[in-house]
This record gives C-alpha cells, sequence and structure tokens, in this order.
C-alpha cells in the first residue's frame, strides 16, 4: 500500500529561481502549505510518498506578489474613475472585484497589497475574508481599507458645491487624524495609506497635502497598533514629509530626484514607481506607444526610476491595477526592464523585495524551507525574455493547486 502525505509533491523544471537567484536544475518539495526542500533535485530525498511535477523548458519561482493593487477599480478606458466611484454601489463593485482577485492570482500573483477601496469603503476587507475563507479563489491579501485623504484635496472634483459628493478616500485633518486611523484599524486596514500630496496647485500641479506633524500623527498611531502607514506622494515636499515622518513605502514618486532618492534610501523607504499606471493613462489620453514621441510625463517617470536605481534605493513592483486590467499585473515587470532594470532585480522585487516591504519576508517571497508553498511556474526563462512570465502554467497557493 502506498501512503502518500497529505498533498506532497516534488516539483521540477529546468530552473528554479529562489527569490534571490536563479539556479539551474533546481526542486521544490512541498508538504501541503509549507515548503520542506529546496536544492538540486538528485539531493531532495522525500520521507514520504509524493505527487511530482514537470514542465519543460520552465521556471520554478516563488508566487510573485503584486505590490499596488485596487481591487475595487477596472481600466478607466472602459468606465472613468468618477464612474465607479459615484455610480455603481459598493456590491456591484466588489461582485467584479471578486473576478479581479481570481484574474490576479491566475497570473502567478499570489499575494497582492490593495491601496485603497476609492469609495467602496471596506469591501476590500470583505473581499480579504472571502478569499481566506476559501470561498472565492484570490491571492493572499494585506489592504487599506478606505485610506486617508486631507480635507479638499481627493476626487472626485468640479461639481456643484450645493452638492455633496461622496470621496473616495475618507478625509481627516489635524488632531481628526488620530480617530481616523483608529477607526480603519479596527475596520480591518492592515496599514494605512495616505495621499501625502494631491494636484491642487495653482496650476494644477501635485502640492503636499497634509503636514509633516499631521503625518507623524498618523505614523504614530498606526506604529502602535503595530501597523505601517504607506504614502501616495509625487512631489517632492510630499515625499520628503511622508519619508521623515516614518512612511514605509512612497507610491508614484514621479518627482523624485537625487536628494529624495537619497532619503528614502537612508530611511529604508521602498520605492514603488507604478509605471504601468502613466503609461496606461497616457495611452487612454491618445499616446501611442511606440508610434508617437515619449511624452513628458513618462520621460520624467523613467528619469526618476533612473535615480532611485542608481541611487541604490529599495524598489519594490507594483502597478497600480486596476488603471489596467486585473491579470495584467505583468505589465509593471516588463517595464521595469524596459526602464532600466536588470531581469533579476525584477524578479527580486515581484518576490523577495517586496516580501519585505510588507513585512512577509520569514513567510513568503522566496524558496526555502519552512516558507509558505505559494509556488509559480512559469514556460520560459524570465531572464533571457520578461514576457515570459505571462505565460504562467502553474499556480499554487499555500499548498492547494489553482492552475495546472
Ligand atoms: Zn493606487
Amino acid at each position: 500500500m502506498q501512503v502518500f502525505s497529505q498533498n506532497a509533491y516534488l516539483i521540477t523544471a529546468d530552473r528554479l529561481f529562489d527569490g534571490e537567484q536563479m539556479h539551474q536544475g533546481w526542486s521544490v518539495l512541498v508538504e501541503g502549505s509549507k515548503i520542506v526542500a529546496v536544492g538540486p533535485t538528485q539531493q531532495i530525498v522525500p520521507s514520504c510518498n509524493y505527487i511530482t511535477i514537470h514542465y519543460p523548458n520552465s521556471t520554478i519561482s516563488p508566487g510573485f506578489i503584486e505590490g499596488h493593487t485596487h481591487m475595487l477599480l477596472y481600466p478607466y478606458n472602459i468606465t472613468d474613475w468618477d464612474t465607479q466611484v459615484l455610480k455603481e454601489t459598493d456590491a456591484y463593485r466588489t461582485i467584479r472585484a471578486t473576478i479581479h482577485a481570481k484574474n490576479t492570482l491566475l497570473a502567478g500573483f499570489t499575494t497582492a497589497r490593495d491601496l485603497g477601496s476609492e469609495g467602496a469603503g471596506y469591501s476590500d476587507v470583505a473581499l480579504k475574508k472571502a478569499i481566506n475563507d476559501n470561498m472565492i479563489i484570490g491571492p493572499s491579501m494585506l489592504v487599506a481599507g478606505r485610506a486617508i485623504v486631507a480635507t479638499g484635496s481627493y476626487g472626485p472634483k468640479g461639481y456643484d458645491d450645493d452638492q455633496t459628493i461622496m470621496l473616495g478616500a475618507e478625509p481627516a485633518d489635524g488632531n481628526n487624524v488620530y480617530k481616523t486611523v483608529r477607526d480603519q484599524i479596527g475596520k480591518g486596514a492592515d496599514f494605512i495609506k495616505v495621499y501625502a500630496d494631491y494636484r491642487w496647485g495653482l496650476k494644477g500641479d501635485d502640492q503636499p497635502s497634509f503636514t509633516l506633524e499631521e503625518l507623524k500623527i498618523i505614523n504614530e498611531v498606526a506604529k502602535s497598533s503595530g501597523r505601517g502607514f504607506v504614502a501616495h506622494a509625487k512631489s517632492k515636499e510630499g515625499m520628503r514629509r511622508a519619508i521623515l515622518a516614518g512612511a514605509e513605502t512612497i507610491e508614484h514618486g514621479d518627482f523624485l530626484d537625487a536628494d529624495i532618492a537619497a532619503l528614502m534610501k537612508q530611511h529604508h523607504v521602498t520605492f514603488f514607481p507604478t509605471l504601468s499606471a502613466v503609461e496606461k493613462i497616457t495611452e487612454y489620453k491618445g499616446w501611442q506607444k511606440g508610434i508617437q514621441t515619449t511624452p513628458s510625463n513618462i520621460l520624467n517617470k523613467k528619469r526618476s526610476f533612473k535615480l532611485a536605481l542608481d541611487a541604490g534605493v529599495q524598489i519594490g513592483m507594483g502597478g497600480d491595477v486596476g488603471v489596467y486590467a486585473h491579470g495584467q499585473n505583468a505589465l509593471e515587470m516588463e517595464l521595469m526592464v524596459e526602464y532600466g532594470m536588470s531581469p533579476i532585480e525584477v524578479l527580486k522585487a515581484a518576490t523577495s523585495v517586496n516580501a519585505k516591504a510588507f513585512h512577509l519576508e520569514n513567510e513568503i517571497g522566496y524558496l526555502k524551507p519552512g516558507w509558505t508553498s505559494d509556488i509559480i511556474i512559469i514556460n520560459g526563462n524570465p531572464l533571457m525574455d520578461m514576457h515570459t512570465i505571462r505565460n504562467i502554467q502553474w499556480v499554487m497557493k499555500h499548498g492547494v493547486i489553482y492552475k495546472n
């Protein structure tokens, strides 16, 4: 009689990326939700019977971690942001989000950090729970909930002042930030997301929204509950204040310069440049990539990305998915290569670097004994061609196979 341990798999392919390095001819052995061995195939000696998974011409990798998604949003060229926020019910948006979650997982992203429900309340908290309860399929999630904005600094904007318009995030100012942060924590936020600036300058330019003091309070209250705070920031001053206040990650950073890059490095901030969002929004406005000249906003992005790279800033992978379709998460990794990052660094960004940025480096982001069995198989070699990550053949999350 053969005895099979509960869901033991020996996963083999041509090569294995362990979260830091690529190894030829390595395999990984998993038992249930844990990895038990990783190394050269002939050196792995299973202690029980197991099922062999083998894909030729392929690469095994830790499940990718999407660092910046909005499961409650979908592409603005289908329905613009204002309409999604103002006209669609939270229920409708949540039903749609269940499809987004499924598409994200099947694209090889076994974990996702959601940066705000954009007007859908705490639907992200419910989505995360439904996934954890095995009601629907999707990645493991870290969620922000409503996110926080300074009064007057967020959209939808441009409506008659006599109307009360609901916002895409929760306003808070001054002493009220204590209560707002605590309330968001109480309702299920895994971290506090703040918009440190907004395009409310006199010329529609990005200018800081919160004062440094307000951001410090947000940080203090979040930290005392064991959570971090992260900041949307494009302007230099917005980034500077957020970093000095203790932000763990900076999102977007369009106007990052050498001084800000140095400050990020000094404060061990992880930078999420969200290259895809800028390219997609510019495309929605009519830009044809490869045909028309590159507009200044994209040149800016390329410049800030290069500056951060040269300064040795920790760069995470997160594309601001939702602006474009969930399941197309690979786009950000392709653009990171296109903008000058080496393929091995891009793979690290999507696995071990993101895991560290989210304090999960002892659970995910690596293929190591004891780590969670979140594993994917890519058809091809992403070090030779990053587009191969669009060909995900096999997905395992917590020891369960979701794509075969
Ligand atoms: Zn975002």
